[in-house]
């Protein structure tokens, strides 16, 4: 089962003018650093901070009458449930954020503020799971999972497509790597157009369940381990339906990046590129940083987002390492 073209282009046309179209900026400092150009799509500027508006818009854009009267749910608190909250307030309808009592208040009170209910429960995330799935089965609300979806990866494979768009010679695709929304769907939308394109998965080292997955072939566990790219922890779900395969079928292959190499790219792109992006967002130049590409043209990168602590930021920048 996986997402094709014409998913993406629908999806494209669905969602304009309810997120960014972002722009695609040229980088002189990692031109200069790889001796061939550099672009970085400017995803971290949604108004959600991340790239997962696409998906969630497009997800609730495709709920019939029925659905949209019951809302949708998530048990996800960082990029996604931010996403969905605001994609679901700009339909007006209603969206309820799952997520246990151990959510840090700032990050119950981001997703307050974009008007979503609250449900906290037990103490896991796979508490605030259960309770998501008994909002299924009890209020008729619709689920929207954060990347192993139809509609979520064609939204997210939006991006591929302005990408192809805005440079059409492009040579490698680095995207980010986690349960692998992104990925498939930047892919589909990439080798559909231009199947001579190179798309690479980035990962951080510690804890990448797709990559390990790719490796057994089949998904697998992976026990989460504390990374500065904390948008890319947790598995890929050992029932995965779309994402694995999509991955495993398009992915020309994965880069595994230490948690020294992800700080340096915070820092370039704090320093050189003036922007301020979360360490899942900054991977794709870390990994040109780290020499762990070799692209013979054009390379294309996406700034993820930038939901980042912003004490842990300055640390990050000033070199002090975690807190
Ligand atoms: C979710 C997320 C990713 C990874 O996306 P997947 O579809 O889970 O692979 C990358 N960067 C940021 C900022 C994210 O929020």
């Amino acid at each position: 089962m996986t997402v094709a073209l014409a998913e993406i282009r629908a999806a494209q046309a669905r969602i304009a003018g309810k997120v960014e179209r972002t722009a695609l900026q040229l980088s002189d400092a990692l031109a200069r650093h790889c001796g061939v150009p550099v672009y970085m799509k400017m995803e971290h500027r949604q108004p959600t901070e991340s790239f997962k508006l696409r998906g969630a818009t497009n997800a609730v854009a495709m709920l019939d009458p029925e659905g949209r009267k019951r809302g949708v749910v998530a048990a996800s608190t960082g990029n996604h449930g931010r996403a969905l909250a605001y994609a679901a307030r700009l339909e007006g309808l209603g969206a309820t954020i799952c997520m246990s009592q151990l959510v840090p208040q700032n990050k119950r009170d981001a997703i307050a503020l974009l008007g979503a209910e609250m449900r906290i429960v037990g103490d896991s995330q796979d508490d605030a799971q259960v309770e998501a799935e008994r909002l299924v089965e009890d209020m008729g609300m619709t689920i929207v999972p954060p990347f192993d979806h139809e509609d979520v990866i064609a939204g997210q494979g939006t991006i591929g497509l302005e990408l192809i768009e805005d440079l059409p010679q492009v040579d490698t695709v680095l995207v980010q790597l986690s349960g692998g929304g992104l990925a498939s769907g930047v892919a589909a939308a990439v080798k559909g157009l231009r199947p001579q394109a190179r798309v690479i998965g980035v990962s951080m080292a510690r804890g990448a369940a797709m990559q390990a997955s790719l490796e057994a072939g089949r998904p697998v566990q992976l026990r989460e381990e504390e990374t500065l790219a904390d948008s890319l922890g947790g598995g890929i779900g050992l029932a995965n339906r779309h994402t694995f395969s999509m991955c495993r079928d398009l992915l020309d292959g994965v880069i595994l990046l230490s948690e020294e190499e992800i700080a340096a790219g915070i820092v370039h792109a704090y320093r050189e590129e003036r922007e301020i992006v979360e360490g899942a967002g900054a991977v794709g130049i870390a990994a040109l940083l780290a020499g762990k590409v070799m692209p013979g043209g054009p390379v294309a990168l996406i700034l993820s987002g930038r939901n980042i602590d912003m004490e842990l930021h300055r640390r990050v920048i000033n070199g002090e390492g975690r807190p």
